[in-house]
């Protein structure tokens, strides 16, 4: 039983909500009454519900994300006509714009805009107070109310009539020295088999309309050493697989560095023992003193998630994007050459102006800096984003349901939008997946863009299907693609031409011996698999003192 239940549902197991565990360290005096639930979606609603009222709480916490929202909605409506005295109180990024809201703001009590650690903690004392007992935090303090809402105690969310408009409250930016850090809320399981989500920094001080974070305009620390002391416990937890949610990671060189001097230090103690680390990084800022230390990082150790979205200088300057273009390429490249670090690098479609060939060409220059991944994501309206100033002088038209992705704008229509939507589909198949690392350079050629497209387009044709196509579908589709490669594809949508010279057999035999390369490497990693199966199978057994079955 607990009087507070935070809950969220998350887009895997393996991804441990941080968030969550803010609220909930930040409770006070309320922690030890306030459990954390957490699910996947594709969870039962009804499911969902039952659990949480197990605990038979007064308020639910929700967190509301762009992948969560459809179902978190369903599951306020079952609560609400089976428990319609549970307060619910929503936060998170896709309820934090009174002025565009989403339906599942209707259902409930009340929604915190922003970040909530603090405002979400005395709206419970609020609530939960005993009636008729004072609160000295008062009517949330600090804390101002949205548009078409009104200020007021938490006893008006209690006693909220059904049909009243939810409760908005924007929530001041919290000083970050105050907050309790959430860390020692991560339990044994986590540190064992989920991504700890850590945080060194708040916030972004650029100004890219797409994204949310824009609207934060600063980037601000938390304190550094009480922060490596929660490194450091999380590490001695066992805790090795650490993402850092910080927007711009490499901004601040002097905390970088002895962040990444934490770690380098850690691994030197037992290097068989390594851990494995994801920064977002600018991708024009890789100073001297940072390149020195990234380069020491042993192989598998460091993943980074970099943004280009687009070499175009004047689309990013059009979305208020500041990137140095050529200061970003040489960095990318320096990262492949003198660091074993995985890339993963972002490319967005549909931003205002950039048409399909303006796309292809920075895909291309992506290309030839040889980044593990590629992530072609399609432009998204996020609700409270800015990007929506140019949606009618670019004709932007969204997808009404989430994720609010692009459907046509004034250069690239919706068959269009559909074929880049596909094109970046087979690409995290076969193009990001690793599976396919001896065919690609085969199947990508002089004109990676194009060639990718037209085997994309073939696929489709030939399938369709852009999900269940598991690596022995695609393996067979790519040797029936490559087997009629007799040159050149005539461009993106065109068919490999007719006729068959010399130099096509050649390739086409190289590109068939590079595929059974990659089916080899299949094939030894399923056997070693099946091996590793095998032995945890005999351990069960001998833990049962039984006999394995096969
Ligand atoms: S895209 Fe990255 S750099 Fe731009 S505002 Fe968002 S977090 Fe900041």
């Amino acid at each position: 039983m607990a009087a507070i239940v935070l809950a969220t549902l998350n887009a895997r197991h393996a991804h441990a909500a941080l968030g969550l565990r803010y609220l909930h360290a930040n409770l006070g005096e309320l922690e030890a009454d306030a459990v954390i639930l957490e699910f996947v979606i594709g969870n039962q609603s009804e499911a969902i519900a039952e659990q949480i009222l197990e605990q038979h709480p007064r308020v639910l916490g929700l967190g509301v994300y762009i992948w969560n929202v459809d179902e978190t909605t369903r599951l306020v409506a079952i609560l609400k006509r089976v428990a319609p005295e549970l307060i619910v109180i929503l936060g998170g990024p896709e309820v934090s714009f009174a002025n565009d809201a989403p339906p599942i703001c209707a259902l409930a009590d009340a929604v915190v805009c922003g970040p909530g650690e603090i405002v979400f903690a005395q709206l419970c004392r609020e609530l939960l107070a005993p009636a008729g007992a004072g609160c000295d935090a008062g009517p949330m303090a600090g804390a101002g109310t949205g548009a078409g809402t009104g200020a007021g105690t938490g006893a008006e969310a209690r006693a909220r009539p059904r049909t009243a408009a939810p409760r908005f409250i924007v929530a001041p930016w919290p000083d970050l020295a105050a907050l309790a850090a959430p860390y020692r809320l991560y339990d044994d399981h986590d540190l064992a088999h989920r991504h700890i989500y850590v945080e060194a920094s708040r916030g972004c001080p650029y100004r890219c309309e797409f994204c949310l974070s824009s609207l934060d305009r600063t980037a601000v620390p938390f304190p550094l050493a009480p922060f490596i002391a929660e490194l450091a416990r999380l590490h001695d937890r066992g805790a090795r697989a650490f993402k850092f949610i910080d927007r711009t990671f490499n901004l601040k060189v002097d905390s970088c560095r002895a962040i990444l001097e934490f770690f380098l230090e850690r691994i030197a103690r037992d290097p068989g023992d390594p851990v494995y680390l994801h920064f977002e990084l600018i991708p024009d800022h890789l100073p001297p003193a940072l390149r020195t230390l990234i380069e020491r990082f042993p192989a598998g150790t460091l993943q980074f998630e970099i943004g280009i979205q687009s070499w175009d200088a004047e689309v990013t300057k059009r979305i208020g994007r500041r990137q140095d273009n050529a200061q970003a390429e040489s960095n990318l490249a320096w990262l492949r050459q003198a660091t074993t670090a995985h890339l993963h690098v972002d490319l967005i479609v549909g931003l205002p102006g950039e048409n399909l060939a303006g796309f292809a060409a920075g895909f291309d220059r992506l290309c030839a800096l040889e980044p593990h991944e590629i992530q072609v994501g399609i432009l998204k309206r996020l609700r409270g984003a800015p990007i929506d100033r140019h949606t009618q002088s670019f004709a932007m038209r969204y997808n009404p349901n989430p994720p609010y992705d692009l459907l046509s704008n004034q250069d690239i229509d919706f068959p269009g939008m559909r074929k880049m939507a596909r094109f970046a589909r087979y690409w995290d198949l076969i193009g990001n997946s690793g599976r396919f690392a001896a065919s690609l350079p085969h199947l990508l050629g002089s004109a990676p863009f194009d060639n990718f497209m037209a085997f994309s387009q073939w696929l489709y044709a030939a399938t369709g299907a852009t999900h269940g196509l598991g690596p022995e579908r695609l393996l067979a589709e790519l040797r029936q693609w490559f087997s009629r490669l007799d040159c050149e594809p005539r461009g993106a949508d065109g068919p490999p031409c007719p006729g068959s010279t010399g130099t096509a057999r050649s390739r086409r035999e190289a590109a068939l011996a590079a595929l059974e390369q990659d089916l080899e490497r299949f094939q030894r990693i399923a056997l070693e698999r099946r091996g590793q199966n095998r032995a945890a199978r005999l351990r069960q057994a001998r833990n049962l003192g039984a006999e394995p079955t096969g």
